[in-house]
This record gives structure tokens, sequence and C-alpha cells, in this order.
């Protein structure tokens, strides 16, 4: 009987133990630093803002690995030695394994703020990191003002955390528009108002250059980079994005590019030793897509091709069409193929964006100019059935042929029947301006 180690618990990790044992016999064991038993990273922000306790995110009893003859081991692996399939802990204990799978996911970037380990600042990542929330900022009485430095997704999150126990917030963001090297402007733009009519103080365009402490090393203020202003704060959360959590790994002999390299098996160099989620990097390009996605279901889906290679039946991972879904505040967002900010976008990609006068709601379909195929939807305040566009991506229909159809891919066929003439006329308009 082989024995399987895993390192990390988060959906990769879990995932790809639940598949082995629905296959196989193999012994398994999981490994964490951070906590117990799995938990949803994703749900970490409806815990802050009292909407779920804690064992509520985990979404397996406590007994389901016992059951499941599933081990699970608390400790932090400090060293891989693939020489003797064999795993050193900090406290130095050893541990054997037959095959390892590294499903370590990320940790937040910092790039060496002063003041960036003072107490008052963290990231948003880890259980620790909520528990630290906890203390740093459990009401607008400790917390008077916190700041954030870094846009995107958690950036947003842990506003809408810190406002939902009214605690003032200045968001802090280089770019000079919200997620604009991802979001196209029309969308950014509509996202910044819709910030700001939050009552978050949103500065675009600006830096953090450091953060002050007072006389016991906690934070109470940061100074911004391009005007020197100093905004005093209780709380800084530093979430410019997240990378790969590979540093214990650099030693090991097992290739490191930004995450761990593997290949379309996400087997790694060393035989036997695979990576999974967030921390894996396809070093063969599969289609368009990235080659590190630190998204939950590609997490998911790594697990679950990977089982079937540990077992015996050796497969590629097939990520198939690239989506994606988050929440700006009220604001859900939805996203299938591809549609470019104003990073990486190819000249041949015009955009057909349109606006409900709420300023709420926004579509943005990306074609190609010449041939006019259907490239990727975004769609915000507006849901959106999945499959409906996972089909028309595949079949690689035209636009004309979604504007068309729009109707069918909605939730709300009531909200289209009302907007459909005005999206229409629009997509004309527009498609004379860009072709
Ligand atoms: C606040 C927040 C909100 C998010 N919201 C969304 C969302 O809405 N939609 C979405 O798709 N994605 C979202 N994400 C991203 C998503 O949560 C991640 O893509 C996913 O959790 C990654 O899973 P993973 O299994 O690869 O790694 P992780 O969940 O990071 O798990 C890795 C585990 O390995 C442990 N570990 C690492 N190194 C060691 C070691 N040396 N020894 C022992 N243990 C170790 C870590 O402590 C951690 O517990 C969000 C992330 C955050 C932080």
């Amino acid at each position: 009987m082989e024995h399987i180690v895993i390192i990390g618990n988060g959906i990769s990790g879990v995932t790809i133990a639940r598949h082995i044992r629905k296959l196989s016999e193999h012994k398994i064991t999981i490994i964490s630093a951070e906590t117990d038993y799995f938990f949803s990273r994703t749900a970490l922000m409806y815990v802050y803002m009292g909407h779920m306790k804690f064992e509520h995110t985990q979404p397996y009893e406590n007994w389901f690995w016992k059951k499941n003859r599933i081990d699970l081991k608390k400790g932090f692996v400090q060293t891989v030695n693939h020489k003797a399939n064999e795993l050193i802990f900090s406290d130095g204990e050893k541990m054997n394994y037959d095959k390892l799978i590294l499903a370590v996911g990320s940790k937040p970037n910092k790039f060496g703020w002063p003041g960036q380990d003072l107490e008052g600042v963290q990231g948003l990542y880890s259980k620790q990191d909520l528990d630290k929330l906890e203390q740093n900022a459990p009401n607008n009485k400790v917390c008077k003002r916190a700041v954030i430095g870094g846009g995107g997704l958690i950036g947003i999150e842990l506003a809408e955390m810190l406002l939902s126990r009214n605690i003032p917030v200045t968001f802090l963001i280089g770019e000079n528009s919200f997620w604009d090297v991802v979001l196209p402007d029309g969308e950014s733009d509509m996202i910044n108002r819709h910030i700001r009519n939050h009552h978050i103080d949103l500065r675009l365009g600006l830096n953090l250059k450091e953060i002050l402490s007072d006389e016991n090393g906690r934070a109470r203020a940061i100074v911004v980079a391009e005007t020197g202003e100093e905004i005093p704060c209780d709380l800084v959360g530093l979430t410019p994005g997240v990378s790969p959590n590979i540093s214990f790994l650099k030693d090991s002999g097992i290739d490191l590019g930004r995450g761990i390299k593997v290949n379309r098996f996400l087997e790694t160099n060393i035989k036997d030793v695979y990576a999974i989620g967030d921390c894996a990097e396809q070093t063969v390009p599969i289609g368009n897509r990235r080659p590190i996605e630190a998204v939950w279901y590609t997490g998911r889906m790594m697990g679950e091709t990977l089982a079937q290679t540990i077992c015996g039946n050796r497969i590629e991972y097939k990520p198939g069409i690239w989506f994606n879904s988050a929440k700006f505040l009220d604001i859900e967002y939805q996203t299938y193929g591809w549609v470019h900010g104003k990073v990486g976008r190819p000249d041949y990609e015009a955009h057909f964006h349109w606006k409900h006068p709420d300023d709420t709601k926004c579509i943005t379909i990306a074609y190609h100019r010449e041939t006019r195929e259907f490239l990727g939807i975004n769609t915000f305040g507006i849901r959106m059935h999945h499959d409906v566009f996972n089909s028309w991506l595949t079949k690689k229909n035209d636009v004309d042929y979604v504007i068309d159809h729009l109707a069918e891919a909605n939730f709300d066929p009531e909200f289209f029947r009302k907007y459909e003439t005005h999206i229409r006329n629009e997509f004309s308009i527009q498609s004379l301006t860009t072709s």
C-alpha cells in the first residue's frame, strides 16, 4: 500500500485526498500548518461580518476524515528531501512518503515597505489573519480608521468587511482606476463610483511609501509615496495580490519559477512529486490560460485530475474555457472566456459595452474585429448561465449570434425583455464605430 502525502489542506489538497480515497486503498496523510480541518477560504469574510461562525466554513464534519481513513497531521514542513522520500517538519520530526503532492497555496505579497511587520499591519489570507483582524479591528472604537493598500479582489473584500463594523476605510490603489489591469475602462469606472457610493475614501494612482509606528511598535499612520500625506490609522491591510507559497522549497531540487513548475499531468521534475492548486505553474501553455491561476475551482479540478493519475489512470489537466466570479460590494461579477483590460489586450479584440442607467449593471462582450468570433463576456449585476457561454465559446459562435440570443443566457428573462431593444441598438451603433 502506497503512502500518499499531501502538503496543504485547502481545496486542492482535500479534493485530491477525497478522490484518491474513492479510487483506492492507499494510505493518505494531509499535512497543514494552518488549521486542523479544511475550511472554505472564500467564506472567511462572512465570519468577520457575522453571517456565519468559523465552524460553518468547514464543509465536512470532524469525523469525516477518520471514517474515510484520511490521516490529518498539523505541522509545518520545512524541508523536502526527495532523494530519501522524506519530509522534515519545523520541530525536527520526519515523515516518509511514496508519492508527494504539493498543494501549498499562496501567500500575500509584501514589497518590503518600511513598517510592514508592525503590529496592526496584516494581509487577509489565512485563518490566523482572520483572528488578527478580530484583534486589530474588533470595532470602530479600537480601530478608528483602516487603510488598505492594494486594489484587487481581496482588497475590496477587506473594505467590505471593515465597513460592516462601521470602520472608516481609506483604499489606496496604485492604478488610476480600480483593477484596471483586468477590467475594461467602463467596468472599472463603474466600480470606482460604486466604492465611493459606499463612503470608502478611494484614492487612485497613489502608493504606500511607509507605515509609521507609535511608541509601542504599533502602526499609527501611513505615508503616501506620491504626496507625502500622512494618513492616521489603527489598521493597515496589505492586499497587493498573492504569490505561490514556495519559499520552503527553494533548496529542494524541485523546479521552481513563480510557482512549482508542472507539466500537463501536474508532475514536477522530480519523480513522484506533484503540485496542484494556487502553487502550480503550468510550463506547457493550456490555450490562452495563465500559467498560475489562483482560484478556487481550478484547485478543485487539479485535485480531481491528479487523483486519477495517482490511481493509475494518467490523464492531462484540461480546465476548458476560463471563467470566474467575484463580488464588488453589492455588485456580482462573472467572466467567461477572455475580455481584457488594459494588460495583454490583443489588437484584434473589439469590445461592446452596455451599461444600465442605474450604474450598477453592465455587460462587456469581447469579439474578434475581423472574424467577429465571440471571445468572452463580463457581466456585472446580471447573473448568467455558465453552460450557455461555455457552449457558445466552445462552438466559436459569432458576436451577432450572441447578441441575438443573450436572453437565453440570463437568469432573469424579464430583465432582458425590458432592455433587449436598447442593447441591440447600442450594439449596432458601437459595432459600426469599432469595425
Ligand atoms: C480572502 C480570500 C477570498 C477569496 N475569494 C475567492 C473567490 O471568491 N473565488 C475564488 O475562486 N477564489 C477565491 N480566493 C482564492 C482561493 O481561496 C484560492 O485559490 C484557494 O483557496 C487555493 O487553494 P489551495 O488548495 O491551492 O491552497 P490553500 O487554500 O492556500 O491551502 C494551502 C495550505 O497549505 C498550507 N501549507 C503551505 N505550506 C506548508 C508547509 N510547508 N507545511 C505545512 N502546511 C503548509 C497552508 O498553510 C494552507 O493551509 C480567495 C482567497 C482569499 C484569501
